[in-house]
């Protein structure tokens, strides 16, 4: 963490904040944006606690200390909390939280860290979010815009909080705020947005997902997606998946006042982005000057990367980006792993990690960009799945299923009679020696579990490691 001490530049801004101190500002959540909204917090004059239900790591109680700011951890302390003039809610807490309850009851504002963080910046906000593709997308964004010389933070989910990134550009003395930021939302974060603005809004797909966080209404999970675009003016922009059939039907209800931008692979549009009849990209915000490219020059292949690819080329026209440098960085663009991330070849056998893919639509993807016949690896924590979805890609393209999780008898039961052969492993060191065992050369061997990793491993990159490690071994 850069941060150490905030008392430079904003030494007058803190005087010129005494009527600050006065209100309290609690945060829920020690984690990377509960102390990104503290410190922001701080340096703007608030009265701040944090308090943390869990334990706070090491780094992040080095901030608080060194900053001056109040904390606890493993307890939330409600005499210290119910107090707050505002509350702003790490998004891994549920609404269903007593605390959080009591809160609203009280009619206490309880605010995510974008919602805070987006009062004291004037940087246009790029954000954004979907069921899958957000990490991705915000990545390459980042990538083309820095390329291009603009003056862009990237924050939200990956890297740096936004709230974080706004403390560290008021207290530099050196760097000036950024022109733009480009923002990774979940639909947890849109959920403690009121009055934020984004000027440009993506939205990549929608499909079921965290709806134990949504009273297992879909409808709900919906609405919190589209809040993207909340407080959006005829002066910015909607970036949408027009082939997302819940997306499409949404619009049909829903009054967006932003210009609409869809992207499309299956049919034309006026101004976004889709796919000519020679499968060429086009991306087109004016009806003039649009740029045209292949899909084999995309770096990121796939359908869904595609879309991934449409959704970051609109954006960058919009920033006014020049054609030949989109064009490049939308070729030279390397993803972060454990995305479609190909780990290598052993006698002809390939091995590709995706351990990233914990729901059945992005491992849904992963098999449609598949072009040799498949040994998939598949299992985990089942978030209620339904694997139906992935019937007619495995009896295309899968020659075996090998499950990699605690319990496996929904996938066994699942696919049982569709495939050659269905295995069983403890271990991603057993599954790759049981896929090389079974392999052929020209076989791939994919790691996209349709699941979360929380019952073999710490998380999905320690599963996505542990996988790789294994095959480096073999
Ligand atoms: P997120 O940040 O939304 O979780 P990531 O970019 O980390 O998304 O990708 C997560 C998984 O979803 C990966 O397995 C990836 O291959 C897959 N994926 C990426 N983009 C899309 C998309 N547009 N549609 C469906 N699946 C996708």
């Amino acid at each position: 963490m850069s941060v150490e001490n905030f008392n430079k530049k904003e030494n007058s801004a803190l005087s010129g904040n005494i009527k600050n101190r006065q209100v309290r500002i609690v945060i829920l959540g020690g984690g990377e944006s509960g102390v990104g909204s503290a410190i922001l917090a701080k340096i703007k004059g608030y009265d701040v606690f944090l308090s943390d239900m869990g334990k706070i790591k090491e780094k992040y109680k080095n901030v608080l200390l060194k900053n001056g700011i109040q904390w606890e951890e493993e307890m939330h302390t409600e005499a210290l909390i119910i107090n707050a003039n505002e509350v702003i809610k790490s998004p891994g807490i549920s609404d269903s939280v007593a605390l959080i309850k009591k809160l609203h009851k009280k009619n206490i504002p309880v605010i995510s860290e974008i919602e805070f963080a987006g009062r004291f910046t004037n940087a246009k906000k790029i954000c954004i979010t979907g069921s899958n593709g957000k990490t991705t997308t915000t990545l390459l964004i980042y990538h083309i815009l820095k390329k291009a010389g603009i003056n862009v933070g990237m924050g939200g989910n990956v890297g740096k909080s936004f709230a974080m990134l706004v403390a560290e550009n008021a207290c530099s003395t050196e760097k000036k705020d950024f022109d733009y930021y480009v923002l990774e939302l979940s639909s947890f974060q849109l959920d403690g947005m009121f009055e934020f603005k984004a000027d440009i809004a993506i939205l990549l797909n929608i499909t079921p997902d965290h709806l134990d966080r949504y009273n297992y209404e879909m409808q709900n999970y919906i609405d919190s997606k589209f809040k993207v675009t909340n407080n959006q003016t005829e002066n910015d922009a909607f970036i949408y998946c027009m082939d997302d059939e819940i997306i499409a039907n949404e619009l049909t209800k829903k009054n967006i006042k932003a210009k609409q931008y869809p992207f499309s692979i299956k049919q034309q549009v006026e101004q976004g982005a889709y796919l000519n009849e020679n499968n060429q990209l086009i991306i087109n915000i004016n009806k003039t000057n649009p740029l045209i490219m292949t899909i084999q020059e995309l770096a990121l292949q796939g359908k869904h990367n595609t879309y991934n690819s449409m959704a970051a080329g609109v954006t960058s026209k919009l920033v006014e980006i020049r054609k030949e440098s989109i064009r490049e960085s939308l070729s030279d663009f390397h993803n972060i792993g454990h995305r479609l991330e190909i780990v290598g070849n052993v006698h002809g056998i390939e091995f590709i990690n995706d351990s990233k893919a914990t729901n059945v639509n992005s491992t849904w993807y992963a098999l449609e960009s598949m072009h040799n016949p498949v040994i998939l690896i598949l299992g985990g924590v089942d978030k209620g799945n339904d694997y139906s979805m992935l019937n007619e890609l495995v009896k295309a393209k899968v020659k075996a299923i090998i499950c990699l999780g605690a319990d496996n008898e929904k996938i066994i039961k699942a696919f049982n009679g569709m495939v050659g052969t269905i295995l069983e492993a403890n271990s991603a060191k057993q599954a790759v020696a049981q896929a090389y065992k079974i392999g052929k050369k020209g076989d791939t061997v994919l790691l996209s579990p349709a699941c979360a990793s929380f019952d073999l491993f710490e998380d999905y990159e320690d599963r996505g490691t542990q996988f790789k490690q294994a095959v480096r071994s073999l």
